[in-house]
């Protein structure tokens, strides 16, 4: 029996002002193990009134301690956290498999280690956030300060549940502001357990708020909160929209990462084997809930069929079960809406014309696996880009092929999305590369390779993908604000009036 099947139920309670406490309604909610369908963990439910309590805490956080501390303070804790992380790996790691449904070797080999650097690189930001002085005319000193926001609240997805925080905790809390972070109610283990290692590394109190909840009411109080100084969001498109007018009303400032149909295009003089690699990296990692999926797949017509032929070979070879097993390369789809929904598109493909080269149902697994949400890796040809299969993001592994054969008709089908987070090109010519990677319309382009990611490289999206970037130096633009400061340096009254 896998040990995930044998997991007790967990306990966690709201984190707020560095305590422990229940939410004020005293309401739970429990997260599935995504693999059994049994219960991981039971968790207590914010709603609008500790969201209220949680803003509160940052907010006395913001203007007392924190803002005391040092920027070097400040880099130190977040690279205890890094360290505090690294030392748990494994055991974070076989949670989020828990919690989430991806694969131990993705969870530990991926997703923890790059929390880990995230961690690492902004604390290294921490000493370098610096203002700049302007040469401006006449004796005049000008010089800007780049400030934290403020309060933040981040309202994170289920996809990477950990990493997610990662993203958002890392630059947020190097730039001198506090957070109130609520985790997706599919995925809260993880930033339960970061809780946890925040309080160790020695953070004050109120610095990191963590509030589960639902995100019709916790997350809704958070994003309309005039107490919050900035909103940053990742999930979907739909929701992205309410967030953003829901800030509005404040002007609260926002960031927004959203969803994509990201084109991922092989051309016939590309290396076919690193391709039709790069193509199932694409679409079928963390079982296609990736924002950045290459969901669309544009193959050049003359490689077509062969290629359509070794990518469902492989796809049919995928292992597909227990997450916990090092040999899984795919587990269950994290919940059943999203299983659901996977299988409506299947639906949808069929009845739009789509044939189904591989997949297209849920796998055959033991026993101990029948209530998990798991599908088999699919494979939708004869797509058009017109398609809802190929315009509507499904978030599963499931990927529309589309051929084409003239490269100025491909870049604009290419572009023919109302999404535009990343795209994937394959090619041995540098040119046409090149060319794609300044024409699409996309926040990240891969060239012969694909879903490569590093702290400090920004990651984002065009059009309705979103706005904002995440790591890198431009994460810091997102948590941070600058104030112009003039200094008069003549000593004498302003002439303008006279004297
Ligand atoms: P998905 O549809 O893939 O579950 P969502 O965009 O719904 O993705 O969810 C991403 C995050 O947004 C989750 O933390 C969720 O609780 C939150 N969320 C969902 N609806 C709202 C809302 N109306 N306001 C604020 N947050 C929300």
């Amino acid at each position: 029996m896998s040990s995930a099947t044998t997991a007790t139920t967990r306990k966690y309670q709201l984190f707020i002002d560095g305590q422990w406490v229940d939410s004020d309604s005293g309401k739970t909610f429990n997260t599935p193990n995504p693999a059994t369908g049994e219960t991981l963990a039971e968790i207590a439910e914010a709603d609008k009134s500790d969201v209220d309590k949680a803003v509160s805490a940052a907010r006395r956080a913001f203007e007392g301690k924190w803002s005391k501390l040092s920027a070097r303070d400040r880099g130190r804790l977040l690279y205890k956290l890094s360290q505090l992380i690294e030392q748990h790996a494994a055991e974070l790691a076989a949670l989020e498999t828990a919690d989430n449904g991806k694969p131990i070797k993705e969870s530990l080999y991926v997703d923890l280690p790059q929390v880990v650097e995230n961690f690492e690189y902004f604390a290294g930001w921490a000493t370098k956030i610096e203002g700049e002085t302007i040469p401006v005319p006449g004796k005049m000193f000008n010089y800007t300060l780049r400030e934290p926001v403020g309060v933040c609240g981040q309202i994170i997805p289920w996809n990477f549940p950990l990493l997610m925080a990662a993203w958002k905790l890392a630059p947020a809390l190097a730039a001198g502001n506090t957070v109130v972070l609520k985790p997706a109610e599919q995925t809260p283990v993880g930033a339960m357990e970061l809780a946890k290692l925040i309080q160790e590394a020695g953070f004050p109190e109120g610095v990191v708020n963590i509030v589960p909840g639902y995100g019709e009411t916790a997350g809704a109080a958070l994003a309309a909160h005039p107490g919050i100084d900035k909103i940053a969001f990742t999930g979907s498109t739909e929701v992205g929209k309410m967030i953003a007018k829901a800030a509005a009303d404040n002007l609260t400032k926002v960031s927004l990462e959203l969803g994509g149909k990201a084109p991922n295009i092989v051309f016939a003089d590309s290396d076919l084997d690193q391709a039709v690699a790069g193509a199932m990296m694409g679409i079928f990692y963390n079982q296609g809930q990736v924002c950045c999926a290459g969901s669309r797949l544009f193959v050049e017509e003359s490689v077509k069929d062969e290629f359509l032929g070794r990518l469902s070979d492989k796809a049919g070879k995928i292992a597909v079960g227990d997450p916990m097993n090092k040999a899984t390369q795919m587990g269950p789809q994290v919940s059943e809406e999203q299983l659901n929904r996977i299988k409506g598109y299947v639906d949808i493909a069929r009845e739009e014309g789509a044939t189904v080269v591989a997949g297209g149902q849920p796998p055959q697994l033991d026993e101990a696996f029948q209530k998990g949400y798991f599908f088999t890796p699919t494979i939708f040809s004869e797509v058009n880009n017109s398609m809802r299969v190929a315009q509507e993001e499904i978030f599963g592994p499931v990927v529309s092929v589309i051929s084409f054969k003239d490269e100025d008709d491909l870049i604009k089908q290419a572009n023919d999305t109302i999404y535009g987070l990343s795209a994937g090109i394959w090619t041995r010519d540098i040119t046409r590369a090149h060319r794609f990677a300044k024409e699409i319309k996309a926040g990240v382009v891969w060239i012969n390779t694909y879903n490569m990611f590093n702290a400090a490289s920004p990651f984002g999206g065009y059009k309705q993908s979103g706005y904002g970037r995440e790591m890198g130096r431009h994460a810091l633009e997102l948590y941070t604000q600058v104030k112009s400061v003039w200094v008069d340096l003549s000593g004498r009254p302003i002439g303008w009036f006279g004297k």
